[in-house]
């Protein structure tokens, strides 16, 4: 029969049905799986010389036992057995824990190697592995294993895959790239990622496996953006002059990178292809009113909008302020939350003027998506905030439409790494550049013992004609715990500041109708102070609130400190923002500390994902980040982009899949994205 690396792993010799099925859960299913389940280490085992180690290094050591080993169990499972070893005039007590089956083949006068912890000071090995004979690796690869598998049975089945097959590991990055990269060809790679002659050849195969998977990824998402721009979308023939007016009626001037990625987004607009455009931009940059002049230019074109944002309050807010922008512009916005249209009758009134095309544009949140909500012609879809939206909620708004275009905002910076790999399939524009009246806004970060000097800034500040937000602590216990915790530092904050100055309230359960009246009388200056729970994260824009005070604000993570604090600095005011913490680890402090040395929404992401990891990030559900085997997306950025160039060059020429040298590639292509069997 003919061989092919998906063969299951049960065609090699000892993978019974107890192995396999533990291969299985390690996912490890055919020879493909098994030959580039890498391992995740070596062990350096060539022999040392005892005056060469450090303190607790590991290494293997040769000697002569002098000593009968001596057993001892603890239980079914557990042992120990012991012996001495003469190694260069001295003698060492070697210690084996739970192998007690390596005690039997030992005896005095024989010489063997031992790797393992050396302990200088009890001149002492914790060993490891044992070697009676000479025919060790100097550097082996070490496996990733489990319970029921052991890493060495790994090893053995590796080997005979790796025999059996290597002459099918053909490759898939094309020659001239190899060339230009001195990346070994995928054989080659192979062999020197399991078995290295030395540490060099380790690295050396690792730097072409990782570029190899970066590359792989990079060529099936760049080649469905490819087929996702070829595929026909919507054409937006908007109003140029119409536009032009409203864009000349704003209360402001369009900053430089406003303007750009206006353009860009209305160029795709009017192209007969579907657009799907990631707009991002710190927080305070202004991107809904760039969303609301792409709305507008549906508009004109005899299209509908839906806006879908995170929470109610904002969905209110973006209905509030777009119904301002447009009320001069004869534009119907309506707002639909699951509590803006309590009433039946008033949502079925709501739901038949947006299917028959009366409501231009409609604000929600995720009720846009329910069932009962039908469009007459969505040409244009806006998510805001869209990393709080999972994939599926995303895709259900689009599917309102007949493949309308996409606008998906983002105040989450992505730093390169994240952008390459999870945005990899949408075009991103992104506004880099303030309003130009902001201040930076200063932050200082105050140990609890210090609160009252927090405090008594707020209190001056307050006394100037500042507004404030106070935001409690985020507890992630309850709901229940977070809102008591908020009413009581709302008590608080309320007799601090009586009789001279108000204080709201606002918390999540609150119906719709009440947080949007706190808003409201907030914005109207009724209340000086308001205290919030993390309900104010995200998009809250009031100008003229300059001051937040965070307590417990090691409880936030970086992105989550950074929203909060993008809540002031909104206007042409100095805002400042005060940390109020006692980390209980360098990380916490690590947070702090960023937080008040840096404005800068990059600078803290890039940071964010140093001190967490890129699944951590953006939540590992909704990031969409691929899990790499071998690359770090972090650590090995510069292939990663390299990979990303190499494979939209390639994909870019006309008739890439006509030239021969590309065969790697195609079939790969083939395999994966187009499902369709290999050419040979
Ligand atoms: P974000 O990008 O965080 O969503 P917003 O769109 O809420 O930011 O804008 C923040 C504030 O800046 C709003 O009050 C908005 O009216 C204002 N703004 C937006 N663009 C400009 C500009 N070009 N000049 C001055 N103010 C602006
Ligand atoms: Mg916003």
């Amino acid at each position: 029969m003919e061989r092919s690396l998906t063969d299951p792993v049960s065609v090699l010799k000892g993978a019974g049905p107890k192995r396999l099925t533990a291969l299985n859960k390690l996912d490890i299913n055919n020879i493909e799986d098994l030959l580039t389940a890498y391992p995740f280490r070596y062990d350096d085992l060539s022999v040392k010389s005892l005056d060469e180690l450090a303190d607790q290094e590991k290494a293997t050591i040769k000697g002569i036992v002098a000593s009968q080993p001596v057993l001892s169990r603890f239980g079914r499972k557990k042992s120990r057995f012991n012996f001495r070893m003469m190694v260069e005039q001295e003698v060492l007590m070697v210690t084996f824990f739970n192998q007690p089956y390596l005690a039997g083949r030992l005896e005095i006068g024989q010489e063997v190697g031992v790797y393992g912890k050396y302990d200088v000071k009890r001149q002492q090995i914790t060993g490891m592995k044992l070697f009676t004979a000479n025919d060790s690796d100097d550097f082996a690869g070490v496996y990733r294993s489990s319970k029921e598998i052991r890493p060495n049975t790994i090893k053995q089945l590796v080997t005979q895959a790796y025999d059996e097959y290597h002459e099918l590991l053909t490759d898939i990055v094309p020659e001239t790239i190899r060339t230009k990269y001195r990346l070994e060809s995928r054989e080659q790679m192979v062999h020197d990622m399991h078995f290295p002659a030395s540490k060099q050849a380790a690295d050396l195969a690792r730097r072409s496996a990782i570029f190899e998977e970066f590359f792989r990824y990079q060529l099936s998402l760049q080649f469905m953006k490819k087929k996702n721009q070829q595929t026909s979308g919507t054409k937006i023939a908007y109003d140029n002059q119409a536009l032009k007016k409203f864009i000349s009626a704003l209360a402001f001037e369009l900053t430089t990178a406003q303007k750009k990625v206006v353009n860009e987004i209305c160029h795709d607009l009017h192209q007969p292809v579907h657009m799907n455009r990631l707009l991002q931009g710190d927080v305070g940059s202004g991107k809904t009113v760039v969303a609301a002049i792409a709305m507008y230019a549906a508009v004109t074109a005899g299209f509908q909008c839906a806006l879908m944002a995170p929470t109610e309050i904002l969905a209110e807010q973006h209905a509030d302020k777009l119904a301002e922008l447009f009320a001069p512009f004869g534009v119907n916005v309506a707002l639909l939350t699951s509590s803006s249209v309590s009433k039946v009758t008033q949502k079925r009134e709501l739901l038949r003027h947006l299917a028959a095309g009366e409501i231009q544009i409609v604000v929600g949140t995720h009720a846009l998506i329910q069932a009962d909500v039908h469009f007459k012609q969505l040409g244009l879809v806006v998510i805001d905030e869209q990393h709080r939206f999972g994939v599926d909620q995303r895709k259900a708004l689009r599917l309102k439409g007949n493949d309308p275009d996409v606008l998906a905002m983002t105040a989450t910076p992505i730093p390169r790494t994240l952008a390459i790999t999870t945005y990899g399939e949408m075009d991103v524009s992104v506004i880099d550049e303030l309003p130009k009246n902001r201040k930076p806004i200063r932050t200082r970060w105050f140990p609890k013992a210090q609160l009252h000097e927090a405090l008594s800034f707020l209190d001056q500040q307050v006394k100037e004609g500042a507004q404030a937000f106070v935001v409690s602590a985020l507890i992630d216990e309850s709901e229940m715990v977070e809102l008591q915790n908020a009413q009581e530092v709302y008590r608080q904050m309320a007799a601090h500041f009586a009789p001279d100055f108000q204080v709201g309230l606002l918390h999540g359960q609150l119906k719709s109708q009440e947080k949007d009246q706190v808003m409201q009388d907030f914005k109207a200056r009724k209340y000086a102070v308001l205290v919030a729970t993390t309900v104010v994260e995200v998009g809250i824009d009031i100008p003229n609130a300059t001051v937040i005070l965070i307590l417990d604000a090691d409880r936030f993570g970086l992105a989550q400190l950074h929203q909060l604090r993008g809540r002031v600095g909104r206007g042409a005011s100095q805002s400042y923002c005060l940390l109020v913490a006692d980390p209980k680890n360098d990380y916490g402090k690590a947070r702090m500390e960023t937080m008040v040395q840096t404005n800068d929404g990059f600078e803290i992401a890039q940071k964010d994902l140093e001190l967490r990891g890129p699944g951590e990030v953006l939540g590992a559900k909704q990031s969409g980040m691929p899990d790499f085997k071998v690359g770090d997306p972090v650590e090995n950025l510069n292939i990663l982009q390299i990979a990303q160039q190499e494979a939209q060059t390639l994909l870019q020429a006309p008739d890439f899949d006509q030239q021969p040298a590309n065969r790697g590639v195609l079939n790969y292509l083939r395999r994966t994205v187009l499902a369709q069997p290999a050419l040979d």
